[in-house]
């Protein structure tokens, strides 16, 4: 009989067996390898975490639910704690100006080795679990791989997004089966397909942009594709688009603009924008949308040109088609609803025994190692709590 049978070895799956080393656990997967998510996280890179405290990380989740529901885990663990964890186990780490954390090897795979290494339990890949059952003292697990007795399962079996690595949803059906409502997943943190064409913008990347959509402003680095938008702030507004929902960059300060055009009369108005940073396609693209030669020189613009022109660059208008959709999102939201697991220990509270962690939870952080840390603080409380079990109901 084993002590937990943690289904996913992604980051979270990982890092609670890594954290029960005293315990008989049997980490079953149905890919071909552990962690293959972890490995392209960070651009290969990991950024596990990001150097805040807890509370400041809290407000990088977009709604109170969330918050309330990872505040005693990232409590528990905090980014520090995360940290040390590694750098305790040789992981030496970089934290860069803006605060995101990684390997100093830049390799994800120094992070996915360290964990392996910590861990005393056995592995399966290849694994497809068919059935969890639930009996009185323990649970039965039914694979492709034979079947397997324990006292707690943790299901640990990610989102949706990347579906290659593994995480493709299945996981929702296991925890539905044993009870669970699932929020209908979307995908988060993903690249905007515009209405409006790109392609000719396409590699030109704005830092410290301020977007706007809906009520909401936030500042971040952009880039245009070939067919539309990226990058974290527009990656981080990603889960709350709908189809024709118009998404406005800042890409010059109007007043700035117009005190420019104001001071050099005689410099073309397309020279004007880029002396203020501005590439020439987007300079041109600026132009364009308010109907304006770029090739005009600014003292012969009438007032309302003028006016329009400095409009357009303050505030450039694109319209959102569609997302990236699963296939290229970092994150997805929704998943095993929140007010069903208790947010102190990871346990379901409608099985006693069942525990979940990592983004098979309805949470979905910002881009910027904020998904790693929850992955890894849900974990460190599900060990926390079956680490001092007896018995599949109580601590004893
Ligand atoms: C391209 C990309 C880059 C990212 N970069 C970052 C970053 O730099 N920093 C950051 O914080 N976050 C990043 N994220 C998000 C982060 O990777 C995830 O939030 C995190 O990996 C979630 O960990 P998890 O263990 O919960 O799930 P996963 O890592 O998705 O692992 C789930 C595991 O469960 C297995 N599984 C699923 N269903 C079953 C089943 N039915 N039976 C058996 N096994 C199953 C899967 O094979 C997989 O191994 C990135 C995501 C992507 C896609």
């Amino acid at each position: 009989m084993y002590d937990v049978i943690v289904v996913g070895g992604g980051v979270a799956g990982l890092f609670l067996a890594a954290n029960l080393p005293d315990r008989k656990v049997l980490i079953l997967d149905h890919a071909k390898s552990v962690g293959k998510k972890l490995l392209i996280t960070g651009g290969g890179r990991a950024n596990i975490t990001n150097d805040l405290s807890a509370k400041e990380m809290l407000a990088h989740f977009p709604t109170k639910a969330m918050r309330n529901f990872l505040a005693p885990s990232l409590l528990s663990l905090t980014p520090s704690d995360l940290m040390n964890w590694f750098e305790n186990r040789g992981v030496e780490l970089i934290v860069r100006a803006d605060g995101h954390v990684f390997p100093s090897s830049l390799d994800a795979r120094t992070i996915r080795d360290a964990l392996l290494s910590h861990i005393h339990a056995d592995i399966r890949t290849a694994c497809t679990v068919a059935a969890i059952i639930n009996e009185e003292e323990s649970f039965t697990i039914h694979s492709s791989e034979g079947s397997f007795v324990t006292r707690s399962v943790c299901l640990a079996t990610g989102g949706m997004s990347y579906p290659s690595t593994g995480s493709d949803g299945s996981g929702y059906a296991l925890a539905k089966a044993l009870g669970h409502t699932i929020v209908p997943p979307k995908p988060a943190l993903t690249p905007i397909v515009t209405c409006e064409q790109t392609a000719h913008l396409s590699g030109i990347s704005l830092s410290n942009v301020s977007i706007t959509h809906r009520q909401s402003t936030a500042t971040g680095d952009l880039l245009f594709t070939r067919d539309g938008l990226s990058r974290p702030v527009i990656l981080n507004l990603s889960r709350a688009v709908s189809k024709g929902d118009p998404v406005t960059i800042a890409v010059l300060d109007s007043s700035l603009l117009e005190e420019n055009l104001l001071s050099f009369p005689q410099k073309r108005v397309s020279t004007i924008i880029r002396t203020l940073g501005v590439p020439a396609s987007l300079a041109r693209e600026i132009c364009e949308r308010s109907h304006l030669e770029s090739d005009r020189n600014a003292g012969t613009l009438r007032k309302e040109e003028r006016k329009l022109l400095c409009k357009t660059a303050g505030a450039l208008t694109y319209k959102v088609n569609t997302t990236k959709g699963f296939k290229q999102a970092m994150a997805t939201s929704g998943g095993v609803e929140l007010s069903e697991v208790n947010r102190k220990t990871m346990e379901s509270r409608l099985t006693p025994g069942l525990f979940f962690c990592g983004e098979v939870l309805d949470y979905d952080g910002e881009s910027g190692g904020f998904n790693i840390q929850a992955a890894c603080s849900t974990a460190y409380l599900a060990a926390r709590t079956i680490g001092k079990r007896k018995n599949k109901k109580s601590i004893a």
